[in-house]
């Protein structure tokens, strides 16, 4: 978790990234959190500490990536119904196309998430498709999904910004967080 993030959607956002991703798809731009290891967070405690790093940074915003945040579909509908009230806007990306998810795909838990999201990015990233006009998408074949449509005109100001990096420091590593053209990923 680091806050507060500006290059993952708009405002200061608390971004949260899940471990787990049976997707590999090639070229991934975190295999590390692709395994489903580590031990099991407790939802409400998580939910409390992003709420509380949120007041901390001043942050109204959530960005939940991964991994695979619907690769644990149960998991993500308690933690984002512990949420939702703290924050006015929650994106969500995901591997699994809004379709795959409103047809059951992820489970009942999965449909029940998509009430409580304001913006869904969806779709498996396809490294051949990672153009530097892709903002806040990892490749041209994902879509920004408005399901909360009141937030659409702040993300399509937000967007015209382009692509933004941040680095910072976490637990004694540089992390990187946005959206990498592919030459800067390979
Ligand atoms: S969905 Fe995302 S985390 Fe999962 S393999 Fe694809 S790029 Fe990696």
């Amino acid at each position: 978790m680091i806050a507060p993030v500006h290059s993952l959607g708009p405002g200061e956002r608390v971004c949260l990234w899940t471990q787990g991703c049976n997707r590999s798809c090639p070229g991934c731009i975190s295999p590390e959190l692709q395994p489903f290891t580590g031990s099991n967070a407790d939802e409400q405690m998580l939910g409390e500490i992003l709420l509380r790093t949120a007041e901390i940074n001043a942050c109204s915003g959530l960005t939940l990536s991964g991994g695979d945040p619907f690769a644990q579909p149960e998991a993500l509908l308690r933690l984002l119904e512990h949420v939702r009230a703290g924050f006015a806007d929650i994106l969500v990306y995901t591997g699994f196309t809004l379709e795959e998810i409103r047809n059951g795909s992820c489970g009942k838990a999965g449909i029940e998430c998509l009430g409580l999201i304001d913006v869904l990015i969806d779709g498996p990233y396809i490294d051949e498709q990672n153009t530097h006009g892709c903002v806040l998408r990892g490749s041209e074949n994902q879509t920004i999904r408005y399901l909360n449509p009141k937030l659409a005109e702040d993300y399509e100001t937000y967007l015209q910004k382009g692509r933004i990096l941040e680095t910072f420091s976490h637990n004694g590593s540089v992390v990187i967080t946005g959206i990498q053209d592919r030459r800067e990923l390979h």
